[in-house]
Formats: structure tokens, C-alpha cells, sequence
């Protein structure tokens, strides 16, 4: 089967899941709540499908959908702040046709990039619970299985880091304890087990992870993360892909 195909089976089955009540629940109210600037919204209010070019080199991993933005368009992270961020830099360096994506329906496309996220359902105060991402982590799972050309992978902030490194061991990367940090480079070791927990065999032309902070708004008003702080990572990911081809 193409990957094209299987990715778009893979989303279709996560739209309509609903294996988490409480936040299915949540996207409910969200939807039944709408702030007055949305007001006019048909909000999208199920669970986010990834995106992006199916022969991807770079992988990025959101934690969540935010609950007025992607949760309101149907597209992780467009037409929230941090989605501002992120989409200026993926076009600034070459790896988004657009500077910005307010709805699903632009014609915003990603080019060698593909995003994802640790748990598909804006969860309430951005925290879902433990059982909830793990109740997602398959589809990450057979993600990783069916982008095979992804080279470096880029978790945005520490939680979808530690996520990140518990789906990668699980398919059987060995990965010593590593200690998050904001632009940080790590190898990632060929797989060497053959059997995985949730099947599937682990990709193995991922070569490299990246660290950043998240681009939330609590870190990027707060100074805490800085647009050249931000760019410096996409300069490591271009760096990391064409030396590496
Ligand atoms: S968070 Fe994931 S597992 Fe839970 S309902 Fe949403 S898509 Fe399903």
C-alpha cells in the first residue's frame, strides 16, 4: 500500500476515535462554549488527523491541540499562536509554502516535513492524563513505522521530549537517559531489537533528534524562547539533512 494511503487510513481511524470520554467530552463543551471571538466558528471539535509530505526527512511532535485553535480548525496548530511560530519558521526555511495558516481550508502545504502530535484531542488546561497518552501513543507508533524517510526527529517542549523517547524506545531505539535542554543534538542508534511491542519494524533511516522549547505563548512573550533562539533549531534541522542527504 502506498504511504499516502496508509497515513490517510491511519487519520481517518483517528478522527473518529473516541477511546479517551473525558476529553471527548471536553471537545464538546469547547464546541457548545465558544469564546465571542469565534463565535462564528463550526468548530472541527473531534480528534486532530497529522499532516504534511508523506516522504518527510523531519518530523516535528506537538504535545496537544490547543482547544481554540487546532480544535476550532481541524489542523494541528493552525490558527493558534504557537502555530504562528511555528509555520513562520517552516517557511523561512524552506519547509512550508506559507508564513502562517489560519484554517484548514488555505492552501498551506508542509515540504519535506511532516506534523504530528503525542495525543490528538485538545486536552482540558493543555494536561491530559497519563492513561489518555497512551491511549494515543499507537497512532505515533505506526507513524514512526510509516514515514520511512523521516531523518530527524523534533519534539516541541519537554513533555512531547520524554513522549517522544518512550515511543522511540519502544520501538526499539536504545536511548540512554538524556536530559531536556533547548537546542540539544542526539544521535539516535540503529534499532537492534527485532521484536517491538507494538509491531511494526522501527524506522531505521532516523538518525538524529533535536531539542527545543515549545513555542508557547508562555515561553515566546516571556522571552523565554526568542525568534533567533527558534530559527537557530531549523538551521540545525537544515544543517542535519543536507550533510546528511
Ligand atoms: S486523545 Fe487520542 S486516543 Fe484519546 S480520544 Fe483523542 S485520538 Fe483517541
Amino acid at each position: 500500500m502506498k504511504i499516502e494511503t496508509a497515513l490517510k487510513e491511519l487519520q481517518d481511524i483517528v478522527v473518529r476515535c473516541r477511546k479517551c470520554p473525558r476529553l471527548v467530552a471536553y471537545l464538546q463543551e469547547v464546541s457548545d462554549h465558544k469564546p465571542r471571538r469565534y463565535r462564528d466558528w463550526d468548530y472541527w471539535g473531534k480528534s486532530l488527523p497529522s499532516f504534511g509530505d508523506p516522504g518527510a526527512r523531519v518530523l516535528i511532535v506537538g504535545l496537544a491541540p490547543a482547544a481554540q485553535g487546532g480544535n476550532r480548525t481541524g489542523r494541528m496548530f493552525t490558527g493558534d499562536r504557537s502555530g504562528e511560530w511555528l509555520f513562520n519558521a517552516l517557511h523561512a526555511f524552506g519547509l512550508a509554502n506559507q508564513p502562517n495558516s489560519l484554517q484548514r481550508e488555505d492552501d498551506f502545504k508542509l515540504n519535506d516535513c511532516y506534523i504530528t502530535a503525542t495525543i490528538r484531542c485538545a486536552p482540558p488546561k493543555n494536561k491530559p492524563l497519563p492513561e489518555e497518552t497512551e491511549n494515543c501513543r499507537p497512532y505515533f507508533l505506526k507513524e514512526l513505522d510509516l514515514l520511512k524517510n523521516i531523518k530527524v526527529i523534533v519534539p516541541l517542549g519537554q513533555i512531547a521530549f520524554i513522549q517522544t523517547l518512550k515511543s522511540l524506545r519502544l520501538k526499539g531505539f536504545v536511548i540512554p537517559s538524556l536530559a531536556f535542554g533547548h537546542g540539544k543534538i542526539f544521535s539516535l542508534r540503529t534499532p537492534r531489537l527485532p521484536k517491538y511491542l507494538y509491531g511494526g519494524q522501527a524506522n531505521s533511516s532516523l538518525r538524529t533528534l533535536i531539542t527545543t522549547y515549545h513555542p508557547s505563548q508562555q515561553n515566546t512573550q516571556t522571552g523565554k524562547l526568542t525568534r533567533p533562539m527558534f530559527h537557530r533549531i531549523f538551521k540545525m534541522i537544515k544543517k542535519e539533512i543536507e550533510d546528511k542527504g
